[in-house]
């Protein structure tokens, strides 16, 4: 039996590297263990953008050069569902780093903290009075669950999984493009809206490319969805024929669930803090890693609560995160109507400052003011009495 750790991490992806950072930054001397099935460096299908705004996180948790040396991409094109088009340059520029690199540096920067990562697979975790036991036999004053979108700790602890109507399912490949290519490129398609494909220049003379669809439209196809996602993929980016594909699925903030459960935090994909309009999810990993490690932490501080660190937790999330959730609800609603992503984005086309907030509640914590959101709602309700 170990001694008791004041927090065991479970994954070491975003979530979990931002939380283990996170814990020795604010207590130094925390007895933090990080635990992860996969040996580093290992793969994870993702689209491999990394927002402007996870930067800042990186910068937060004292890794600001993480990523220099990959190339900073600034612009972003965006095909609508009905064909509306803008290619603008967006305010902080973005990376594209891909995962085996991105989660292996953030591993290694955790190890250089000194937090102890062990490659273990985590199987039970059970609340005892004052603290949790992981696996029989590894003690914490509390557990913070980044173990991914498929998430045993937040199973055991008994807090269900986004439900299938707001979890997506994505495929990436990569794809040779030009070392030039710097344009971020995001083509959605009306046929099973909301469905989107993507290229995002690495800078090396490839490209991540992929597609994705929510879960339900993927089902009324009927059809396998390997052939529906790959076929999708090849359709829409015909000139960028892709290999090592590999799917997953996304759980989205629309269907979040309850944060935690007693000495158990949800962090990251765990607890479903993905975009519902975009699938970003490391920028919210890395926030709500950190986030959870700082409940945890000042809850050790103040001695103890009877509600253990998930009430912190939630107060932090509320504010960090509150508003721009809701704002992310309701688009993501009005968005099952492809006609108002396409007044969204004829409105970016013309107004910059549009655009920048389009990419803000994309890819960060931007919240919508309400002129804007009328301005677009009246030009949703324009269109559609003209295509009558
Ligand atoms: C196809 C696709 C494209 C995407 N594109 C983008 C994009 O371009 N930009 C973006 O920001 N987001 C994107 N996302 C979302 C993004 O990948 C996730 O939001 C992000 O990886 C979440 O990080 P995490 O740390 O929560 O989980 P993960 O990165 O999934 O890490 C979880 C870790 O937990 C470990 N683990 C799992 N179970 C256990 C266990 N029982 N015991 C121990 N360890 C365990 C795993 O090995 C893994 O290392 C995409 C997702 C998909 C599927």
């Amino acid at each position: 039996m170990d001694d008791v750790w004041d927090v065991v991490i479970v994954g070491g992806g975003p979530a979990g590297s931002a939380a283990a950072l996170r814990a020795r930054q604010l207590r130094p001397d925390a007895r933090v263990l990080l635990l992860d099935k996969a040996a580093f460096p290992r793969d994870k299908a993702c689209g491999d953008g990394i927002a402007a705004h996870a930067r800042v996180e990186l910068a937060t948790l004292g890794l600001p050069d993480l990523i220099a040396d990959y190339r900073p991409t600034s612009r972003l094109s965006v095909v609508s569902p009905g064909g509306a088009r803008v290619l603008a340059t967006v305010a902080r520029p973005n990376h594209v780093v891909p995962r085996k690199v991105f989660d292996a540096r953030l591993v290694e920067a955790v190890r250089a903290a000194g937090v102890e990562v062990r490659h273990h697979r985590v199987r039970s975790v059970d609340a005892r009075d004052g603290y949790v036991l992981v696996d029989g036999a590894i003690p914490a004053r509390a557990v913070i669950a980044a173990d991914g979108a498929n998430s045993a700790v937040r199973r055991l602890a008994g807090i269900p999984a986004s439900p299938d109507g707001h979890t997506a399912i994505a495929v990436r490949g990569y794809a040779d493009v030009p070392a030039d290519d710097d344009v971020q490129l995001i083509a959605m398609q009306r046929e099973g809206w909301p469905a989107y494909a993507w290229s995002f220049p690495v800078g090396d003379g490839t490209a991540n490319v992929g597609f994705g669809m929510l879960l339900p439209g993927l089902r009324a196809t009927g059809l396998p969805g390997r052939a529906v996602l790959h076929g999708r993929l090849a359709e829409l980016l015909p000139h960028l024929p892709a290999r090592d594909l590999r799917a997953h699925h996304l759980p989205l903030s629309t269907g979040r669930p309850t944060p935690g459960a007693g000495r158990v935090l949800l962090a990251g994909d765990a607890g479903s803090f993905i975009n519902p309009l975009t699938g970003e999810g490391i920028y919210y990993a890395l926030l709500t890693g950190r986030l959870a490690a700082e409940a945890v932490m000042q809850y050790g501080e103040q001695g103890g609560h009877a509600q253990g660190p998930l009430r912190a937790y939630r107060r932090k999330l509320r504010k960090a995160l509150g508003r721009h959730l809701l704002t992310t609800d309701v688009l993501a609603f009005a968005s099952r109507s492809p006609g108002f992503i396409d007044a969204a984005i004829a409105t970016a086309a013309r107004r910059g400052d549009v655009f920048d907030l389009l990419v803000d509640v994309g890819l960060g914590a931007g919240t919508v003011p309400l002129p804007l959101a009328a301005a677009v709602v009246r030009r949703w309700l324009l269109d559609g009495v003209r295509r009558r």
